[in-house]
């Protein structure tokens, strides 16, 4: 049912016609100002009908870094994850107070294109979640959809450059129009984060992306966030603070809707700045 539901958000998201005229390639990190933040996040309360979910949570995100939010179960976390580009829109009789700035720009002003924001800021879930058709299709989806090119060698390229980059080329190249649910699911995720990455993201964020992986499976896909922060912004939701202190550059410590602390990861994981951080890192809360 989840994975039914994110496809028809998909579906809605890549085929709002107004990013057909409106596509661009996203800014490049190399012409982006490293020093400034990617997302200015200030003073945000999140509320699901009159439950307030997240509170005063105020924080910048910087680019080609990745940060990590950690916090127990239920802190707000995910809620989070969602307002950076508004995919709680699609959950009823919520609503959200305070700003959220991408790149200077007000992400919940009316004047936005949600289509083209979620282009920019895209997501990858907890399970992999393919389409139930050939490695190409799943990866070519997008483009198709945005009308990013017509021309088929064009289009293979973007696949194949979007299969390199997300490391699965090597062992997808010879399996192209094979489907998409026979391979292993480590490699499902790493070609949902390919059909991402063909739409040329500015943002990943990536909620809980290994939890349901094997070992190996969930190193991969931490190797493959190492590789991807050269080029992308992520921000990772994750349970596994061994994960959050391992491939981080910041981390955000969520509490009852709450930012405990957000700090370097180095900071965070050897002298935190709060009380509770140290106790729930040190497993003595949550
Ligand atoms: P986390 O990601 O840290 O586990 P969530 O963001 O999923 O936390 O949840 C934060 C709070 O919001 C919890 O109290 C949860 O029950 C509530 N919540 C999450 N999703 C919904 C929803 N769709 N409708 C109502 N409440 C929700």
């Amino acid at each position: 049912m989840t994975i039914f539901i994110e496809r028809i958000i998909a579906v809605i998201i890549l085929s709002h016609k107004v990013i057909t005229k409106k596509y661009r390639y996203s800014v490049k990190s190399c012409c982006m100002d490293k020093s400034k933040p990617i997302f200015r996040i200030t003073n945000l309360d999140f509320y699901y009908g009159s439950a307030l979910a997240l509170h005063k949570i105020t924080m910048e995100i910087m680019p080609n870094l990745i940060t990590a939010l950690i916090g127990p179960s239920g802190c707000g976390k995910s809620t989070f994850l969602r307002c950076l580009n508004r995919m709680n829109d699609t959950i009823s009789d919520t609503h959200v107070e305070g700003q959220i700035l991408l790149n200077g720009e007000d992400i919940y002003s009316k004047d936005i294109d949600l289509a083209n924001l979620r282009q920019r800021v895209g997501m990858v879930f907890q399970k992999p979640n393919p389409f139930p058709q050939s490695v190409f299709d799943n990866v070519a989806f997008g483009p198709r959809v945005v009308g990013l090119t017509r021309d088929k060698n064009e289009l293979n390229m973007i696949v194949e450059r979007s299969l390199r980059q997300s490391a699965l080329w090597d062992e997808v190249k010879d399996h192209l129009d094979e489907n998409a649910l026979s391979f292993s699911l480590g490699e499902q995720q790493r070609l949902c984060i390919a059909r991402l990455l063909a739409v040329q993201p500015e943002v990943i964020l990536m909620d809980e992306p290994a939890s349901a992986l094997d070992p190996i499976a969930t190193l991969r896909i931490e190797e493959l966030m190492f590789e991807l922060k050269k080029n992308y912004t992520i921000v990772i939701v994750t349970h596994n603070m061994q994960q959050a202190a391992r491939v981080s550059d910041y981390t955000g410590l969520f509490w009852l809707g709450e930012l405990v602390e957000f700090s370097p990861t180095e900071k965070m994981f050897t002298r935190p700045e709060k009380q509770l951080s140290e106790d729930y890192i040190t497993g003595k809360l949550g």
